[in-house]
């Protein structure tokens, strides 16, 4: 971890957190979570999609396949046009359907807590592996997606943009009963102030505070 020392991150990184709720008290993960096995098949069609597109989607699909079972049921081509919106549709539908085969034959029709049992299915990574178990199971991981990355470099609370390092560089300055939230909270910060191409520094809540690391 280049830049700040990792005493004065600690200390940028509790004034982040303070202020971040204070603009965001009712941040919360914006996939529609009704069901376990739904929320992880909608985090599967998540991938490089708008979360409104993927809780669309997944209406109209779970609304002709209410169950993984029925899904595994299901002609894979019905589930490749259902999910088209989403993008990178063929893999994605490959991916859901691995993920109703593995509930259904192997899991025992439960949505597992561990990241390495849910990452043999093809299509969680990571990302989503973290998102499940602190969603589903309460259990304290950061889920960094393209926004939490891309923030938490120009706070200046990690050096890297490779997500498992920044996803490290994280965890050592906040402490884990605030990981879960503190993706959705910088999910909101990206959304709504620093975006991608032109950040809203003026505005921002981390104005004074933040880095402004050029990325
Ligand atoms: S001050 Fe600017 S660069 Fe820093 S978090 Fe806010 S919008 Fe992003």
């Amino acid at each position: 971890m280049a830049g700040l020392s990792l005493k004065k991150k600690k200390i940028l990184a509790d004034e982040v957190w303070e202020r971040l709720n204070e603009e965001f008290p009712d941040s919360d993960c914006s996939l529609e979570k009704d069901l376990p096995e739904r929320l992880a098949v909608r985090g599967i069609l998540s991938a490089q999609c708008t979360d409104v597109t993927v809780n669309k989607v997944c209406r109209v699909l779970f609304s002709r396949y209410p169950s993984m079972e029925d899904i595994l049921k299901a002609d894979i081509s019905d589930i490749e046009d259902m999910i088209r919106p989403c993008g990178l549709y063929k893999a994605k539908a490959g991916s859901v359907m691995e993920f109703a085969r593995l509930y259904e034959e192997e899991w025992g029709r439960e949505v597992p807590s561990s990241r390495e049992e849910l990452m043999r299915c093809k299509g969680v990574g990571r990302k989503i592996a973290n998102l499940i178990m602190g969603e589903i199971y309460s259990i304290p991981a950061v889920v960094v997606d393209t926004h939490c990355k891309r923030v938490m470099y120009r706070i200046g609370l990690t050096s890297s943009t490779d997500p498992l390092t920044a996803e490290k560089d994280i965890c050592k300055v906040f402490d884990e009963d605030r990981w879960i939230k503190l993706g959705h909270l910088a999910v909101d910060l990206g959304r709504r102030y620093c975006k991608s191409s032109k950040p809203d520094c003026d505005n921002c809540p981390l104005k004074g505070i933040c880095q402004r690391r050029g990325l």
